[in-house]
């Protein structure tokens, strides 16, 4: 116990996050925020993906020299694993073809249960005062409980999408409609929010996926509670309703991304950036407030040449400046079969595109962006809240449908593109009328100026939840509490 004139010891937290960037890029975030409130953060990462962490972190250092921030490495033997060499990267995706991304990634889901007895090594040796665990990792509450460490899970969605969930697997309405396209209200879910079962990603699969998915719940139960990238105003219904029946214990500590304040840390999330971010933002500030729109799908997915012409095509017509975030491994170098002939020629000065990866924050927070085509990955749907836009939606795969029915029909900060049902990553087939007419709708008229209204009311309070008082600022202020009383009765 420390004497009474000794300083309590500094709370220490490990952030163990999944390999991939929707899942280390806001746990990232997190390890700087904690830090920032004086607490030492510890991130566990296997080799390939330190490059993601190490320049950041130097980056918050230098700004914050007393901050107390780490980087511990894990090694993760891919091809001993039955997995491809290099395929705990985060960047693997990039370049595997898009069926294979599926299988790959599950595959992965099962064999991440190798690290844990390096995590226990670990627990064992430095004692954190807490684990923050992916719920990708199950087996990260079994290791961390043998030390007597609360476990948290970090989910990386929302509130609403884990309700919906939660619904859908207690009561599988899905089953009772006549057509997978046939639209039915979610039981028990608070404000009557429609679905089809085409969008529904909670099917109960009786097989290995299925189980994992049983034992992510199982270990959540038995978790000390649950770490949300989201904020109270944004979703108190299904904050409390998921409180209520769902999980015993949650903190909402978000939006994590607006712990990047200055230039550089918003510029240093992810990957290097496929374009000089000055340029852009040079570019940005030569337009109207609210005139440019931002087409991005996040790191996974990624369209076929066919779709990619669509956006291009439908794009042009809407007559909207735009930036537009590509992800296309395959055509380097090569004649861009993706794009109409003329295409760049036809919008120079009007629209740019970015092959590779975006200063996303960067560009959301510039006042000359005025609307957000998403894929509705968490990371992004909140970037987006954050930054005061309304949306496009387009789910591509996952929980995206869900966070989709987030925005259009609780929010009504968006609109949707139209897109059906999940294919792989690749998404499903949305013609160039379609996006013409989506981004229009967004960008004028008075449905939009209502949308924009809503959007940038919620941008406000989404910058006042985190500052001091605020409501995230507050639940991590007493999570910080609770992490001290559990250290101090486990002491005693
Ligand atoms: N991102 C970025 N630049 C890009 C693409 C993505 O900075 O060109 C970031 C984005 O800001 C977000 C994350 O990568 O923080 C993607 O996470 P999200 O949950 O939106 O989608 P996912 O990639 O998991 O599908």
């Amino acid at each position: 116990m420390a004497s009474e004139s000794e300083a309590p010891r500094q709370l220490h937290v490990f952030f163990f996050p999944f390999m991939a960037y929707g899942h280390m890029i806001p746990t990232l975030d997190m390890a700087k925020l904690f830090a920032s409130r004086g607490i030492k953060s510890t991130i566990l990462i296997t080799h390939p993906n330190v490059p993601i962490f190490q320049k950041p972190v130097e980056v918050f250092k230098n700004k914050n020299p007393n901050a107390e921030i780490g980087i511990r490495v894990l090694d993760f033997p891919c091809t001993e694993l039955g997995l491809p060499q290099g395929s705990d990267n985060a960047d693997f995706l990039d370049s595997a073809v898009i069926e294979d991304i599926f299988p790959i990634v599950q595959k992965l889901f099962f064999s991440t249960k190798f690290l844990k007895n390096q995590l226990e090594d670990l627990i064992e040796t430095f004692r954190p005062d807490c684990l923050v665990a992916d719920m990708f990792f199950p087996w990260a509450t079994e290791a961390s409980k043998k030390f007597g460490v609360p476990r948290l899970v970090f989910h990386g969605t929302c509130y609403f999408s884990l309700c919906v969930s939660y619904c859908i697997r207690l009561h599988k309405p899905q089953k009772n409609v006549a057509s997978s396209s046939e639209p039915f209200v979610i039981p028990h879910l608070p404000g009557d929010i429609v679905i089809t079962a085409d969008q529904v990603t909670d099917n109960d699969e009786d097989d290995e996926m299925g189980e994992f998915i049983t034992e992510v719940r199982d270990s959540e139960k038995l978790s000390y509670g649950v770490l949300m990238n989201t904020f109270h105003e944004l979703e108190p219904a299904y904050a409390d309703f998921y409180k209520k029946f769902v999980a015993k214990s949650s903190w909402n500590i978000g939006p994590l991304s607006l712990c990047n304040r200055g230039f550089e840390e918003k510029a240093e999330r992810g990957k290097k950036v496929s374009i000089d971010e000055h340029e852009c933002l040079k570019w940005l500030d030569s337009k109207r407030p609210d005139s440019v729109i931002y087409l991005s799908f996040g790191s996974v997915a990624k369209f076929s040449n066919d779709q990619l012409k669509e956006i291009a095509a439908g794009l042009e017509a809407s007559g909207h400046d735009f930036i537009w975030v590509v992800r296309k491994s395959d055509d380097k170098g090569e004649k861009e079969e993706w794009l109409p002939e003329g295409f760049e020629e036809r919008t120079r000065g009007k629209g740019m595109i970015i092959r590779g990866w975006a200063p996303q924050v960067l560009i959301l927070d510039h006042q000359a962006t005025g609307g957000f085509v998403t894929h509705c990955g968490w990371n992004s749907v909140l970037e987006g809240v954050a930054a005061g836009l309304p949306m496009v939606t387009w789910p591509v795969a996952a929980e995206q449908f869900y966070n989709e029915k987030l925005i259009t029909q609780v929010l009504k900060t968006g609109l949707s593109v139209g897109e059906r049902k999940w294919v792989d990553f690749a998404g499903d087939f949305t013609g160039r009328d379609r996006v013409e007419k989506a981004v229009r709708d967004l960008m004028i008229g008075e449905a939009a100026e209502e949308r924009r209204r809503r959007a940038k009311e919620l941008g406000d309070m989404a910058r006042g939840s985190v500052e001091k008082g605020g409501s995230s600022y507050k639940d991590l202020s007493s999570l910080m509490e609770d992490l001290k009383k559990f250290r101090a009765q486990r002491e005693m």
